[in-house]
């Protein structure tokens, strides 16, 4: 029997940046009593509390002790700790200052090239390019654009493949996968979601066959295809749909 339930998290657990719905919520709650139960994803410390754990029904310290919270592609590591009732820093893994300015002008640089920089289209002090501490992520509409035109922007991932290949030209000392709806990560070589998922091992203490995997990214050049890669049992989704109805399966055997 697995341990661990790890998950990636946009389209994954949740429709891409908003808050899981009610159903995951209550899902992965369930879950909490029987795994534990690991979050992965490039985004920040903020997004994992709002779009996961703020969105748990009354979860017990005891239960929010067995949720990991691996951010920015588990470069850094939060855990619960019961008796300060507050999440602590376990780890973290910073790019350098330099790191990040190479890598926001590579992108910048390429984006613009193609035609693909949309400065006009973001909302009031929106980014397209944030600096997320272990990764640089482009996003071509912003953070705060809506789902739909975040949908429409690329959904054949032909325009990010276009943009990553110019950037692996101008900068090929980092890496850069696709993930999301509208968004490219750039990392130091081996700061992926194996980097997250080996320390995810050694934290848990637990070995590969310990852990199931979910994500919807998982074919070569998708960021949750790393994981595939390690030998960690993977459960492919295209949505939270496809994730809650497995969950549904896997707990029904359990109970
Ligand atoms: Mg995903």
């Amino acid at each position: 029997m697995k341990k661990v339930l790890a998950f990636d998290i946009d389209q994954t657990l949740n429709v891409a940046k908003t808050p899981i719905n009610d159903e995951i919520a209550e899902l992965l709650t369930r879950c909490l009593d029987h795994f534990e139960v690991c979050p992965i994803s490039g985004q920040k410390f903020d997004q994992f509390l709002i779009q996961i754990v703020d969105r748990l029904p009354n979860p017990t310290p005891e239960e929010l002790s067995r949720l990991h919270l691996f951010v920015a592609q588990g470069t850094q590591y939060y855990r619960f700790n019961p008796e300060k009732n507050d999440w602590e820093q376990v780890y973290n893994y910073p790019l350098t200052d330099e790191q990040v300015k190479k890598i926001s002008e590579t992108i910048e640089t390429a984006a613009r090239e193609l035609n693909y920089w949309e400065e006009d289209k973001l909302k009031d002090g929106d980014e397209i390019i944030e600096n997320r501490l272990s990764q640089v992520t482009f996003s071509a509409l912003g953070q705060k654009a809506g789902t739909e035109e975040k949908y429409a922007w690329d959904p054949d991932m032909k325009k990010r493949e276009k943009i990553v290949a110019r950037c692996k030209e101008l900068a090929p000392e980092f890496e850069y996968e696709i993930g999301g709806t509208t968004s490219i990560n750039a990392i130091t070589p081996g700061m992926n979601k194996v980097f997250g998922m080996t320390h995810m091992l050694e934290e848990l203490n637990v070995k590969k066959e310990d852990i199931l995997y979910f994500g919807d990214m998982t074919k070569p050049g998708g960021n949750d295809y790393p994981v595939v890669q390690m030998g960690i049992d993977t459960i492919a989704v295209r949505s939270h749909e496809d994730t809650a109805f497995a969950l549904k399966g896997i707990l029904g055997v359990i109970n």
